[in-house]
């Protein structure tokens, strides 16, 4: 009998699981599900046409034909709201009933809202769709002051759109630097000199309390919360994610912040897989839970994910996913790239190099788990082979950080 597959989700690891599933079962029903208007196209790249440095057609990456010519049924413009694990049958809100006999859940986030007054004003923007970014570019060529909040990866987007359209913005974040919980304070000195250079401002220890509207619901002011008022007819808000999993809250899902899964994106749920931000899986370097937002990760895990859907048994067949993800800044005039999981671990070490060369590492167990780099980012892929390697090097912190260490040096 033909095996039906369903996806929830046309986002990277949907898709790349729609591909890796067509590849596996020649001869499968697939169905891919989203809820936006548009087939894949690249979530990383639509910062640059917010920024007004590219046009709409390279930010696409399938057109419908894509689809078709794979015999993948996609269903646009669709929303998932239930299903029922124990029937095998996925519901929309158009009332239509999608049977599967193996369904993946990639859902993606959406981004949190400020819980402040008139935090859903116009011109009040979060950031994820390409729906968004024409938005946000069309209301920053627009805007001559803006305010920022969110002291992350995704706010500082936000910063370098209105550096790049002109806007004079401040930069409010809640602590006493950019992205506090990678960062020290020399690494991240180097992130607020550049944003200064390009005309925004951070502001420390600070954060929005209220967006103050017009008449006609505008807004043109940002209060924080030392009660300061700030001009700003754009603000760009990137306080962190909400996993889409309402429509699977009873479906008897273990989920914490996301679905938890194994190393083989498997939930638990008989038959049900996940893949993608919307993930807490089971790290096998880190030996624990993680959760990953970035591109490359999410384009593996659909892989993964597909290949346990197909595999008769899935430990023999499917090689776990292990994976160093990274994410980079490109927005300034040095590289940035954060690599593993710059946020936990249980020891660390870092160094300056000079005004614009910065390196942080850290460690869980002995062994390197993720780091910082910033300026030089030529021994990437040395730290990722290690941290694939699961080496023993943390007793080893002064020839890791040699500017240009060799592996070679290395005992372990
Ligand atoms: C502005 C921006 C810049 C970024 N820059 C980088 C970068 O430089 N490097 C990097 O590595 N990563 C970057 N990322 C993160 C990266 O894009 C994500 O980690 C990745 O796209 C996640 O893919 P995904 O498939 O898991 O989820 P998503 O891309 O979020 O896809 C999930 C899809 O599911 C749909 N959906 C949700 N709920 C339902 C439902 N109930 N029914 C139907 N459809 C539903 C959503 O609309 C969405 O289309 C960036 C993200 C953004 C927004």
């Amino acid at each position: 009998m033909t095996e039906s597959y369903v996806i929830i989700g046309d986002g990277i690891s949907g898709s790349s699981a729609a591909e890796t599933l067509r590849e596996e079962a020649p001869d499968a029903d697939i169905t891919v599900v989203t809820d936006e208007g548009e087939p894949l196209y690249n979530r990383i790249l639509i910062k640059e046409f917010a920024k007004g440095k590219l046009p709409e057609a390279p930010i696409s990456i399938h057109d419908e034909d894509w689809y078709d010519e794979r015999d993948i049924d996609l269903k646009l413009n669709t929303l998932v709201t239930g299903l029922d694990t124990d029937a095998h049958e996925v519901y929309t809100h158009e009332r239509e009933t999608l049977e599967y006999d193996k369904l993946l859940v990639a859902t993606g986030g959406t981004p949190a809202q400020l819980p402040v007054p008139g935090s859903d004003a116009d011109g009040v923007h979060h950031f994820w769709t390409f729906q968004d970014a024409r938005r946000i570019r069309e209301d920053a060529e627009d805007a001559d002051t803006g305010v920022l909040v969110g002291a992350g990866l995704l706010g500082i987007d936000f910063a370098a759109i209105c550096a790049a359209q002109g806007v004079d913005a401040h930069y409010l974040m809640r602590g006493d630097r950019w992205w506090r919980y990678a960062l020290s304070e020399d690494g991240a000195d180097i992130i607020h000199e550049a944003l200064d250079e390009k005309g925004v401002t951070p502001v420390f220890d600070s954060g929005a309390s209220e967006f103050i509207t017009d008449d006609d619901g505008n807004v043109v002011e940002t209060v924080d919360s030392n009660g300061e008022h700030y001009d700003s007819e754009f603000a760009g808000v990137a306080i962190g994610l909400d996993f889409n999993v309402e429509f699977i809250q009873d479906a008897g899902f273990d989920i914490e912040t996301g679905i938890i899964v194994d190393e083989y994106m498997r939930t638990g749920v008989e038959d049900v897989f996940a893949a993608g931000d919307i993930t807490e899986f089971y790290d096998v370097v880190l030996e624990d839970h993680a959760q990953n937002g970035s591109w490359g990760s999410a384009k593996q895990q659909g892989s993964v994910a597909a290949q346990a859907m197909v595999a008769d048994d899935v430990e023999d067949d499917v090689e776990e996913f292990r994976w160093v993800s990274s994410y980079s800044i490109t927005h300034f005039d040095f590289p940035f790239l954060s690599f593993g999981f710059p946020t936990r671990g249980d020891d660390e070490c870092e160094r300056t190099y000079d005004d614009q060369e910065w390196r942080r590492l850290t460690f869980k167990d002995g062994k390197l788990i993720g780091g910082v780099l910033i300026g030089n980012l030529a021994p990437q892929s040395k730290y990722k082979q290690l941290i694939r390697e699961e080496a023993q090097v943390a007793d080893q912190k002064e020839v890791l950080l040699e500017e240009n260490f060799d592996l070679d040096d290395l005992d372990f």
